[in-house]
Formats: C-alpha cells, structure tokens, sequence
C-alpha cells in the first residue's frame, strides 16, 4: 500500500471512531438532557477540588478515575494509578498492626463482592514520593446499573489521617510511658473529683495497704480520709487548703496510713489540682503514693544510731556515767557561766582506797563491778543537776552547780558515808571499799575549770595522806 494509501485508511478508521463516538454522546446527551450537563460541569468542578481522596473501581476492580486529591494522598498521577487493582503488590497497604492489608480485602473489593457500603476502614499505603506510609480512612460504595444487583462500579473516597494517626500515636506512646513509669516505680496513683468527691485510684494504692481495689470499691475522699493516720489527716488538710488556695504549687505530704492488717505504713502522698471551676475553686485533682516505709526505717535507724554514737561519744562504757570529755566541756562552760553570774560552784574528786588490792584479790572483773556499783551510788546521792563522771581508772568527779564549799562537802561526806557502808556480793565474796575526797569551790584566782579541779585533787591527796575514808578541803 502507498502511503496516501495507508493514511486514508488511517483516517476512515478514525472517522469511524469519532462518528461512533459522536452518536453515543448525542445519545446519552438526549437521555440526560441539557440540566445535567449543568450539573455534571458542577460535580467535575466539585470531583476537581475537593479535600476528599475519590477513586473509581471498574467491575473487575482496576482503577478508572480518581480526583486530583486522590493522586495527592497516593503520591501517584492518574495515569499511574489508571488500571492498577487493589491486589497489585505496589500498594505495599498495611492494617494498623503494621499487618499485610490482602488486596482483596481492600473496601473497594469488598463492595464489589457483597455489593454493600464499606464504612471507615483504616489502611496505610506506601507514599513512594515521600517514602513514607500514609494513613487514609477508607469508605467505598457500589453503583449499580438499574434493575442489576451487582454493581458496575465502586467509588472509595478516603482523607489522609496520617498526621491525625501519628498524634494519636505520639499520645497513645507517652500514655504507655507513663503507664510503664507508674508501674515500674510502684506508684499509687489516685484521681479525685473534689465537688463530688469521687475518687479513681489504681490497684497498686490498695496493694500499699493490704487491699484489693475491689475490697476498697467504692473509693471517695472518705476512703481516704479512713485510712489515713488522725493526726496526719489533720496536717494534711493544712497543706491541702493551701494548695487549693495556690500558696504552693504542689500538694506533698507525708502521712501514716492504716494497713489492712492494722500496722501503719508510711506514704509519700504528692498531688496537684489540674483543674479548676470558673470561680476558681478545684475541681479535679491528681496524685501519687508511693510507699516509704524503708525510707522511714532508714531515717529511724539512721536516727537511732546517731543518739547512740552520740551517747557513746560521752558516755563512760563501764560505769555509763558522764566521761572525761563531756565532763570537761560541760564543765568548762559551767564554770565561765558561773564566773559571769558571779555564782558559787564547787566540785569534788573521789579516788577508791587501795583499789589495786581488790583488783588483785579478787579479779579485774570484780574490780569492774564494784567500780559499776560505786558509781551507781555516787549518782544516786547527787542531785540531778549535778554532774559526776568517772575521769580514770577508778577516780571520779562531781560538778555541784550554785553550792556552797560547805554543801559541796557534805555533798561528798554523803557519798562517802554510802560507799564505806556498802557491801558489795560479788561471786561469792563479801566485798566493802572506802573512797578518799577532796572538794574545792570556784574562787576568784582560779584561771579556769583546770585550777578548780586541781585544787580538789590538791585536797583528795591530802585525804588519801591523812589515812583515807575521808572527806578533804
Ligand atoms: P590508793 O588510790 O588508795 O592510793 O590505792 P590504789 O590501789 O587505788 O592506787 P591507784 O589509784 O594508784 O591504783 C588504781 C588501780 O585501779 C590500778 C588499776 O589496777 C585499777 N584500775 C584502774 N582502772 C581500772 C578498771 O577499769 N577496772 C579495774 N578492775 N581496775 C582498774
Ligand atoms: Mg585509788
Ligand atoms: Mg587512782
């Protein structure tokens, strides 16, 4: 054939088509009619601009249309996505779960199937543009031909959710930190609706008291207020009102809460209003337990061990009077407190006679008891302001505030008289002992607690020299 040949041929062909063409338009334009031409114009404009993603399936499920929104949210042009079905593996659609979303179960071949509307179906498909999978929600609807139950076609629109999903995400996630901090610091968290009182809180603030929530259900502020120690109750409330009045930013207290099993248990209870009505006034608060028992029997222990290095620190181990060191920082105040008074103060020192031989008859442990007992009396014939102490081995002392030489001296004569009377029954044995003395008072040439003190040894020498068992000044 020519080639004027071959083009004619070409044309008549074409001819045809476009006469075909021309006679299906003229024949649906005379169904129709010109008002919904009208409306057809409308609804293109509509199909055009619309948010909505539209796209059409054929009967076999291929894509035939879609809006230009559609091909924004796919990421693919409409010559790409013409053609392409739902079972096409480049969709590469997932469920929420991260699961295959089968081709075949995509809404739209759903509703060619049953030929019934698919409503709000989730689905993620791969935007290849930007690398990234797009979250839509999916409703598809069939169209059917009059008089026909299987639809020719289906329509699926969709809106891009993506940023919607991720938000939701990013929410559900830090409700699951938090969720997961909660849980991993053992923390009661509570939840209270201050008008009604109502309160929501969680297994682990039972637990902390030896309950079950159901056990404690209903739980109100009354529960609470139940459980909580009176007198911390009533401390609480203190820093509470203060809260609410917003003199502090956070509610912290802690309290003692009344155990299942009657013991009290230590609460850290911390909390904050998060919202208020509009005069103000609290409307729901939230808050937290946590358990510090351990922490509390540290404190205490921490407590208790102090007072004992303290006690320790001076305290005589054998005679557990005051010891050297106290003495002499007691003392040593006392004695410039009684100077700037101008009061009298007088002291006595008090060795025991020949304690060596009861040491060597009888033991050192029995040496070790008598000197207990023997400072058990000397206390006992003291007044409770004044203050002995054991100073050596077996020598004592006593600081008499506010008395006189003569006071201080019958002070001592006393002690004396009580230790010389004494029988002390030791393993067996009949033990009696004797003690020497020297008592001075505070007088204006002693530089400090040192003079004084020298001037009772000074007198208890002089004691021990005039043959013991006495009392010297
Ligand atoms: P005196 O004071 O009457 O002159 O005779 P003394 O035998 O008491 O002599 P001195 O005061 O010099 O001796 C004190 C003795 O006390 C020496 C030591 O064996 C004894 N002693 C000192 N400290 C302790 C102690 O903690 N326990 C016992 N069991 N004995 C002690
Ligand atoms: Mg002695
Ligand atoms: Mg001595």
């Amino acid at each position: 054939m020519t080639k004027t040949g071959s083009l004619k041929a070409e044309n008549s062909v074409l001819r045809e088509r476009i006469a075909r063409l021309e006679a299906q338009l003229a024949a649906e334009r005379s169904q129709v009619g010109p008002p919904l031409e009208a409306e057809q114009t409308q609804f293109r404009a509509l199909f055009e601009s619309m948010e909505l993603g539209v796209v059409y399936h054929d009967a076999d499920g291929s894509i035939s249309m879609a809006n230009p929104a559609a091909e924004r949210i796919l990421g693919l042009p409409l010559d790409e996505m013409q053609g392409r079905k739902s079972i096409d593996p480049r969709w590469r659609a997932v469920r929420e779960d991260g699961s295959d979303f089968p081709g075949e179960e995509h809404p739209a071949m759903q509703v060619l199937r049953t030929g019934k509307v698919v409503k709000n179906v989730i689905m993620g498909v791969f935007h290849s543009r930007e690398n990234e999978i797009r979250w839509i929600l999916i409703t598809a609807v069939p169209e059917f031909h009059a008089g026909e139950s299987r639809p020719y076609r289906v329509y699926a629109t969709f809106a891009d959710i993506t940023a919607l999903k991720l938000s939701d995400n990013a929410l559900r996630e830090s409700q699951q930190r938090y969720q997961f901090t909660v849980n991993a610091a053992n923390v009661g968290t509570w939840d209270w609706s201050i008008q009604s009182g109502e309160v929501i809180v969680n297994e682990r603030w039972a637990e902390m008291l030896g309950y079950t929530l159901a056990e404690l259900a209903p739980v109100s502020i009354q529960t609470w207020i139940n459980l909580v120690h009176p007198d911390d109750w009533k401390q609480a409330s203190l820093v509470l009102k203060k809260h609410f009045h917003g003199e502090i930013e956070n509610y912290q207290f802690e309290c003692r809460m009344r155990h299942k099993h009657g013991q009290w248990v230590w609460v850290m209870d911390r909390g904050r209003v998060i919202s208020r009505d509009s005069q103000g006034k609290p409307v729901r608060m939230l808050g937290a337990h946590t358990d510090i028992n351990v922490l509390k029997q540290t404190e205490e222990n921490i407590r208790t061990l102090n007072a004992e290095l303290q006690h320790l620190a001076v305290t005589d181990f054998l005679t557990n009077l005051p010891n050297r060191r106290f003495f002499t920082e007691r003392g040593r105040e006392e004695f410039k407190r009684s100077r700037r008074n101008n009061q009298a103060l007088s002291l006595f020192m008090m060795d025991i006679d020949h304690f060596k031989n009861i040491n060597d008859n009888f033991g050192h442990e029995v040496g070790d008891q008598i000197l207990q007992q023997v400072a058990a009396i000397l206390k006992s014939n003291l007044r409770e302001i004044d203050l002995p102490a054991r100073i050596g081995g077996e020598e004592f002392v006593a600081l008499l505030e506010n008395t006189s030489l003569e006071d201080a001296f019958s002070s001592a004569e006393r002690v004396r008289d009580a230790i010389s009377k004494s029988v002390f029954r030791l393993q067996s044995h009949e033990i009696s002992c004797t003690a020497s003395f020297g008592v001075a008072i505070l007088t204006d040439e002693m530089a400090n607690l040192d003079g004084l003190i020298r001037k009772a040894d000074d007198a208890m020498y002089r004691a021990k020299r005039a043959g013991r068992n006495r009392v010297m000044q």
